[in-house]
Order: structure tokens, then C-alpha cells, then sequence
């Protein structure tokens, strides 16, 4: 029989870590932390399973369910030593949400349920402190009244603030247990006004209400929107997690707290985090009062004036100490945890392993491996692909003139330049229309998830370093500067006003994520020396991949940059983006208004010389590394002006007439240019634009071959066959030109002769095709066009709906469609290999950056990957996980 509640506490557990797929992540990790012996306070988890039953059952519980659950309380109260409900000494309990991997904010959360007008009454007279009482329990009424029956939160806030300002105060702190008694009768009947019925007395229908508010809260719009953006599957769930409260606000021996076992802004091993005297862990992350530092020497570092909790509460501090070696250890990870101090007594609520900035978690993995925790293979395994794209952001260029504005606290690193705006529709809205937005808000909810995402930066002017902006914008590697207290935000105006200065929807600003500092205007930025930790973990996966890296680039600036990353060659230089040159288009444009070859040739002539000193430059720069190079590709149309009005000015720079431009504007003009007279059809018909470019290449390699004694590794490629005969003539034509070359020059030098395989004809006689191809690149933009026969110019305009309805999971522009287009690809390199065994392979389409398609790439047997040069780390880390991941399966 299926078992659907797990019970922990007393220092065991029905479960453990690895079942987090049922009981989220949550749930595993307390009744990992229980099985450990250490304080959690007793609960159980109602599994991930009975969530999907529910959603795919008109929410409804499997039969066993409810016994389940009463048996699995009746546990609770013998280890507590209550009963739920009773009125004299009665057990209250949190109900969380729990899925597999967490989900910051998305999910609802209710504490001090079983509160009713009777068992109130227990809880003050057992505690001796009815102020404490009346306010846990109007809590609960907002929590539970806001997340289960849907009241919000504005009603109660009205109230409360009457209250006050009736009282004449400030503070919540400053009401006492009349005042809550008071508060707590409005509440009441606010929530019956607008939920139209009275607030649940009954503490087991509490129960189940919350539970099924979890349950159904896995299906609202903020989760959904957060699932989709971090590729969380509908059918995981959630778990429920009900536990028995301990309470962090009974009084000056009571605290409540957040930790990170390590920084996870630097990664610097020591105990980072942050606690508040006689509070709920709500206020903590709430941001509504300043939290303290955990050690003395945070305190002291911060220049803090409020006491650390190694001051305040040594003797429980240095249980909390003992606790995080324990979970260090055990879990061989940093973890995040949540505690709370009962009367001087301390509870683990929660571990999990911590969310980190890029930067902390290279220095985490390398300084676990120096201490042996973990081994080299498991730190590149830790470390994701995509998330060293945070590393190659910008930071602020020390020289650069600025005038700083405000300071806050630097809650995610990276310096980004944007304009103004207060709502997270107005970021997603500009942002779309190209601009680089910075969003402003007093503090950030779920329901801002999708303009933080648009956003290049976030500045909130309230909350901590574990505010729900600091934690989401880490996770998606935005720039964040958070709680910037200084700043006043004017929604209803539009402005940010500090001291004298007004700042308006719309200025420009910089925020830089690592100091907290932020600026008036664009203050220039530069990109980061990848050295470190991060050279470190890049040389073990170096020592780990099989797959060589490189990079699509044609620009001298490209190929340097793409070397510094670790490009080992060029694996697409496409030679047309040399003709778009302002000097060079005349040329080009001459030729292809010429009306004879001789004509052609001509302007060719003027083309050779610079496309040689092209090919001279990238092959001293990539000294003696394999460069590909692709002969022209694009259909000739796009090198001639589109508007009328430039027609006069180019016909005389070309040296024909007007109508003859037009004319062959028109001549030019295809239905279907993608799939026209591009590629190697262009040297069929006009060969000798190829015969240009191959000498070009060779006379440049010969000569760079002279000057430094060093032979450039040249690969020739001809784009876009699909039939034998083409690349036989074309490869026909560059070796003649070769040898010609040679010849000439009396020096000569190996090179290779390919093709790109784009097309799906190519996939499917690529044994053919092979007999005079030396290698193979796979061209997976076009091929995925070809094979969808969807257009990679056009398909943005449709495909976002494909995602949004399920049809297609993800672009297959960006990861390779592994069923289909992948099938052409590794048909096309078995056939390949049969006809030449050692054919060099590879894959030049933007796939080559994605780390899914790069997995793929390794086990079909690939050669190399390119990629543009910013993905060159991101390609050789997914590569050598590939190989791991390999190794394991082989295993
Ligand atoms: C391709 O088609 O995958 C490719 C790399 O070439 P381009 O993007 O230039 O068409
Ligand atoms: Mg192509």
C-alpha cells in the first residue's frame, strides 16, 4: 500500500534524504536533520504524491490519507506533550510547502495553526505571557485568513494601524495583550465580511484547509511563472510539511534566525547570517526590522551597533556553531539554514544546500576539495554550466568617473547601467523594446518574478541579505543592491529622492551588485579576469572532457577573447561579416553588380588583399590552432541597400547607374532567400568568388607560415550541400587553387577540406558526401530550420506560444531537438565515419554553447563543440560533466 504520511522527530524519521523526489526538499532534509540527532521539532510530511492525486482528482485525498495524518499527529502530540485542540495545553503546528527543489516565495506558508478563541487561552495561561498569546494568534488569523481563504492582506493592515494611531504608537511592539484582544475581535469580523463565513474554530478543519491551500498553491500563476522560468516540471509537486511550532518570540530568551554555513555572495568559509531577539522567522526575511549579525566579527566588519548573537546567547550560539560542522559535514555541501531559540533552547527548522553567487560557489567546491570533503570530479559536477555566464558579467571600471547616490547592501554581484523603472509590467515592457532597465522597489514579492528577469538590475530600498530580492536575483544572477534604507521610492510620482537629489522614472542609474553602491548615470564597466577559482575548476574539467572547445568568431577582438576563455581553435569564421566593412562593401557591391565575370573578377581583385590581411591577422592569433573557415554563405541580395533613398548614393559609389541597381535588386529578390541561391550554390554559378577567398586563405597562410615559422592548421569549409556533386567540384576548386598557391609561393603547408552539414539531405547521404569531405560541421541553425522547416528569422513570433501551451519544452534554436534534429546529426556522423573512419567532427550552430546539446554532442562521439566566445567556459564545464555523466552510465 502506498504510504503517504512520514513522520520525523525524537531523533528519528520514517524518511530520508534521498527520498526528496516524495518528500520535497524540505521535508527530506528534516527528517535527514532528525535521523541525525539533532533538535528538530517532531512533524511529518505528507508526500508529493498525494499532490499530484489532488490536482488530478478534483482535489481530493486518497482514501488512506486521513488516518494516516491522525495517526501520524497522535505522534506529534506524544513528543510534544499536547493535544491539538486542547484547551489547556494545546499543539500548534506550521504547515510549509515543500517541493523537490525550493522554490523562493512561491509556495504558502502558515504558522501557529490550532489557535482558536479557546486554546488561546492555554497558550497564555502555559506560557505566562497572554501578550504573546493574543499575538500569535492574530497572526495566525491574518496568515491563514490571507492564504487560505484568500482575505487580503490590506484589511488587516487598516486595522492595525487604527489601532495605533488610536493608542497614539508606532510599534507593533508597543500594543499589549488588550490591544491584541481588541484587534483580534475586528479581525475576526473583517474576515467574515469579506469571506462570508467566520473564521475556522475547529482546529482539524484548519488543518486541512492549509494543507489543500499548499496543495492548490502549486498551481497558481506564481509558480507556474516561476516553474517555467527554471524548467521545473508540472507533475514533481509539492509535500506538505506540518511541524510543531516552537516559538522565537516568547521573550528576550528566544530568537530566531537565518544562516548560511558559508558567504554565499564570496564563498568565504565562515558562519554567515542573521538573527532577531524575541521574533518569528517571517520577521526576519519580512525585512520590517533590521536583523543583527550572527558573530562578533560580522558585527564588528559591518561597524553594526547591535549585539551579535555570539554575544547575546553564547551557549546556544555555540550549539548552533556545533550544528553547522555537523551539517557541513554530513551534507559535504554549504548549507542554508533556518533555526529558532525557544526560552534558550535551540531548533534546526530547516537545512538545505544554499543558493550561491557563481563566484562562491567556484571557491566553495575548490576549498572542499582542499579540505577533502569532495573530490575534483564532484566539484565540476556542482558547479552549473549556465551559471558561470554570471562570471563573465561586467563590474565597474575602477577608473571610470562616477557620483554614487546611495549604498545598500550588495545582495548580488555585477554592475549593471539602466534606466528607472518602479513596476515589474513597466521593466518586462521596456525591456522588450530594448532597453536596459533597472527596477526600483521597496521591496520585491513573487509577483515581480517576471520584471526581475527583464531587468538588468534590482534595487530595493528595504530588506536584508535573505530579502526575497536579494535571494531570486542571486538565483537568476542579476544585479541586486537591496534595502538602500536612504532612499525614499515615490511610486504615486515616479521618483527616488536622497537627501537633495530627485531621481525620476526614466534617468539612468548603475548599480553595482558587489559594493551595494549605486550611481547617477552610466558608469563605464569592464568585463572580469577569469582567473582564481575559477582557472582552477576550469583546468580539472579540462583534465576531465574529451571534447575539444571552440569558437565561432571573425573579428581579431573575438578570437582574443575566445583564447582567453580557452577556445582551442576556430570552428566557424564566417567570411561575409568581413564584407559588411564600410571600405569593403563598395568592392563587393561592384562585383556583384558586375554584368560579366570579367567584371566580377575586377572587384574581386580589390577584395583579395583585404581578405587576406583578415586571414593573416586571425591565424597569428590563433598560432598554429585549427581554424575553419567557411566560404561565403548568405545570398548575395543582402549585401545591396534596401530603401530607395540610398540607391543614388550606392550606384555612384559602385560606378553604375541607378536603374541598373534597381534591376538587380529586383534580379536579386527571392521568395524564399534561406533556402535561395546561398551558400555553395553561389560558387556553382559565380566560382570565382570562392577561388578569391581560397587564395586569399592560402596566400595568407604561406605567408604567416614564413614570417613566423609556425604552420596555420587551416580547414576550408563549403556551407550548405546537399548534394555530392557540389562539394566535389567545390573541393575540386580549392585544391587547385591550393596547389596554384603553393606553386607560386614555393612553401606549402596541410590542410583540411570540409563541409557543413545543414541540411537534411546532406544527414542522409552523408556517407556520400563524406568521399570528399575531410570533416563535417554540423550547422544546426539551418538544420533545424530544414528539418522543421520552420524559419529561424520568423519562428519568434510563434514560438513562445508552443512553449506557453507545452507543445514544444524549449526552443530548439537554443538546445538542440535531440529526438529529430539530433537523429539527422548522429545518422550523419555514423554514416560519415563509415565511409572515412577518422573524419574530424563537429558542431558550429549556436548549440555548441548550450550545455543539453553539448551532453549530446559527447555521446554521439563529436570531435568539438563552437561557440560564440562568451560560452567557450560554459561549453568546456558542460563538456567535461558530459564525460563524467558518461562515465557513470558506463559504469
Ligand atoms: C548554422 O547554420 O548552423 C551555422 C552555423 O551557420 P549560419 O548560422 O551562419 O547559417
Ligand atoms: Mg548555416
Amino acid at each position: 500500500m502506498t504510504k503517504w504520511v512520514y513522520s520525523f522527530g525524537g531523533g528519528t524519521a520514517d524518511g530520508k534524504a534521498d527520498l526528496r523526489n516524495l518528500l520535497g526538499g524540505k521535508g527530506a532534509n528534516l527528517a535527514e536533520m532528525s535521523a541525525l540527532g539533532l533538535p528538530v521539532p517532531p512533524g511529518f510530511t505528507i508526500t508529493t504524491e498525494v499532490c499530484t492525486y489532488f490536482n488530478q482528482h478534483g482535489h481530493s485525498y486518497p482514501d488512506s490519507l486521513a488516518d494516516e495524518l491522525a495517526q501520524a499527529l497522535a505522534k506529534v502530540e506524544a513528543e510534544v506533550g499536547a493535544l491539538f485542540g486542547d484547551a489547556k495545553n494545546p499543539l500548534l503546528v506550521s504547515v510549509r510547502s515543500g517541493a523537490r527543489v525550493s522554490m523562493p516565495g512561491m509556495m504558502d506558508t502558515v504558522l501557529n495553526l490550532g489557535l482558536n478563541d479557546v486554546t488561546v487561552e492555554g497558550l497564555a495561561s502555559r506560557s505566562g505571557d497572554p501578550r504573546f498569546a493574543y499575538d500569535s494568534y492574530r497572526r495566525f488569523i491574518q496568515m491563514y485568513s490571507n492564504v487560505v481563504l484568500g482575505v487580503d492582506h490590506h484589511n488587516f493592515e487598516e486595522i492595525l494601524e487604527l489601532e495605533k494611531e488610536e493608542k497614539g504608537v508606532s510599534l507593533d511592539t508597543e500594543l499589549n495583550a488588550e490591544d491584541w484582544q481588541r484587534i483580534i475581535v475586528q479581525y475576526k469580523e473583517r474576515v467574515e465580511e469579506e469571506h462570508g463565513k467566520a473564521f475556522p474554530q475547529d482546529p482539524k478543519e484548519q488543518l486541512w484547509g492549509a494543507i489543500e491551500a499548499v496543495f492548490g498553491s502549486w498551481m497558481n500563476q506564481r509558480a507556474i511563472t516561476y516553474r517555467r522560468l527554471h524548467g521545473v516540471p508540472e507533475d514533481w509537486g509539492t509535500a506538505v510539511n506540518v511541524q510543531a511550532m516552537v516559538f522565537g518570540n516568547m521573550g528576550d530568551d528566544c530568537a530566531t534566525g537565518v544562516a548560511f554555513t558559508r558567504d554565499p555572495s564570496t564563498g568565504r568559509n565562515y558562519f554567515y547570517g542573521e538573527y532577531l531577539v524575541n521574533a518569528q522567522g517571517e520577521d526576519v526575511v519580512a525585512g520590517i526590522r533590521t536583523p543583527q549579525s550572527l558573530t562578533k566579527a560580522a558585527r564588528e566588519e559591518s561597524g553594526g551597533d547591535l549585539p551579535s548573537m555570539e554575544e547575546v546567547m553564547p551557549e546556544v550560539f555555540g550549539q548552533l556553531l556545533a550544528v553547522r560542522e555537523r551539517l557541513e559535514r554530513h551534507y559535504r555541501d554549504m548549507q542554508d539554514i533556518e533555526f529558532t531559540v525557544q526560552s534558550g533552547k535551540l531548533y534546526m527548522l530547516q537545512t538545505r544546500s544554499g543558493k550561491r553567487t557563481t563566484p562562491a560557489a567556484l571557491k566553495i567546491a575548490v576549498d572542499m576539495v582542499a579540505d577533502g570533503l569532495i573530490t575534483r570530479e564532484e566539484a565540476v559536477q556542482r558547479i552549473d554550466p549556465l551559471q558561470l555566464d554570471q562570471l563573465l558579467h561586467p563590474t565597474l571600471d575602477p577608473n571610470a568617473e562616477r557620483v554614487i547616490v546611495a549604498r545598500g547592501l550588495p545582495a548580488s554581484p555585477g554592475a549593471a547601467s539602466g534606466i528607472i523603472v518602479f513596476s515589474a509590467d513597466e521593466a518586462e515592457k521596456r525591456a522588450q523594446a530594448g532597453e536596459a532597465v533597472i527596477l526600483c522597489r521597496v521591496e520585491t514579492s513573487p509577483e515581480d518574478i517576471h520584471g526581475m528577469h527583464a531587468a538588468k538590475g534590482i534595487l530595493t530600498t528595504r530588506g536584508g541579505m535573505t530579502s526575497h530580492a536579494a535571494v531570486v536575483a542571486r538565483g537568476m544572477g542579476r544585479a541586486c543592491v537591496a534595502g538602500a534604507g536612504e532612499l525614499r521610492v515615490d511610486y504615486r510620482n515616479g521618483t527616488i529622492r536622497v537627501r537633495d537629489i530627485e531621481l525620476k522614472a526614466g534617468d539612468t542609474i548603475t548599480i553595482d551588485g558587489s559594493s551595494g553602491e549605486i550611481y547617477r548615470g552610466a558608469v563605464q564597466t569592464i568585463q572580469p579576469e577569469l582567473s582564481g577559482d575559477f582557472a582552477t575548476l576550469m583546468t580539472w574539467a579540462d583534465g576531465i572532457r574529451t571534447l575539444k572547445v571552440r569558437t565561432n568568431a571573425e573579428t581579431p577582438t573575438d578570437c582574443r577573447t575566445a583564447i582567453s576563455f580557452g577556445a582551442e581553435g576556430i570552428g566557424l569564421c564566417r567570411t561575409e561579416h568581413m564584407f559588411f566593412d564600410t571600405t569593403r562593401i563598395v568592392a563587393v557591391r561592384e562585383m556583384i553588380l558586375a554584368e560579366h565575370t570579367e567584371g566580377r573578377r575586377k572587384a574581386l581583385a580589390k577584395l583579395l588583399p583585404m581578405q587576406r590581411q583578415d586571414f593573416v591577422e586571425i591565424f597569428k592569433i590563433m598560432r598554429g590552432l585549427p581554424v575553419t573557415i567557411r566560404l561565403l554563405d548568405p545570398p548575395l541580395h543582402e549585401f545591396l541597400p534596401r530603401e530607395e533613398t540610398e540607391f543614388s548614393e550606392v550606384a555612384e559609389a559602385a560606378g553604375v547607374s541607378v536603374e541598373l541597381l534597381r534591376d538587380r535588386v529586383i534580379k536579386l529578390a527571392e521568395m524564399n532567400p534561406m533556402l535561395g541561391h546561398r551558400g555553395c550554390r553561389l560558387a556553382i554559378t559565380y566560382p570565382e568568388i570562392y577561388e578569391m577567398q581560397a587564395r586569399a586563405i592560402f596566400e595568407a597562410a604561406v605567408a604567416v607560415q614564413k614570417e613566423s615559422g609556425e604552420a596555420p592548421l587551416v580547414e576550408v569549409m563549403i556551407p550548405l550541400v546537399s548534394m555530392e556533386a557540389e562539394l566535389a567540384r567545390l573541393t575540386a576548386l580549392v585544391r587547385d587553387v591550393a596547389e596554384a598557391v603553393f606553386k607560386e609561393t614555393g612553401e606549402r603547408l596541410e590542410y583540411l577540406v570540409g563541409t557543413m552539414i545543414e541540411l537534411p539531405r546532406a544527414c542522409l547521404l552523408a556517407d556520400r558526401i563524406a568521399k570528399d569531405a575531410e570533416f563535417f560541421s554540423f550547422g544546426t541553425n539551418d538544420l533545424t530550420q530544414t528539418t522543421f522547416g520552420l524559419s529561424r528569422d520568423d519562428a519568434g513570433n510563434f514560438l513562445p506560444a508552443y512553449e506557453a501551451r507545452g507543445i514544444l519544452e524549449q526552443d530548439p534554436f537554443v538546445s538542440l531537438d535531440q529526438d529529430g534534429v539530433g537523429q539527422l546529426v548522429a545518422m550523419a556522423a555514423e554514416r560519415g565515419r563509415r565511409t572515412r573512419e577518422n573524419i574530424k567532427l563537429g558542431i558550429c550552430g549556436e548549440h555548441g554553447g548550450d550545455p543539453a546539446s553539448v551532453r549530446f554532442c559527447h555521446g554521439v562521439g563529436l570531435d568539438y563543440v563552437s561557440c560564440s566566445p562568451f560560452r567557450v567556459p560554459i561549453a568546456r564545464l558542460a563538456a567535461a560533466q558530459a564525460a563524467l555523466q558518461k562515465a557513470e552510465r558506463d559504469v
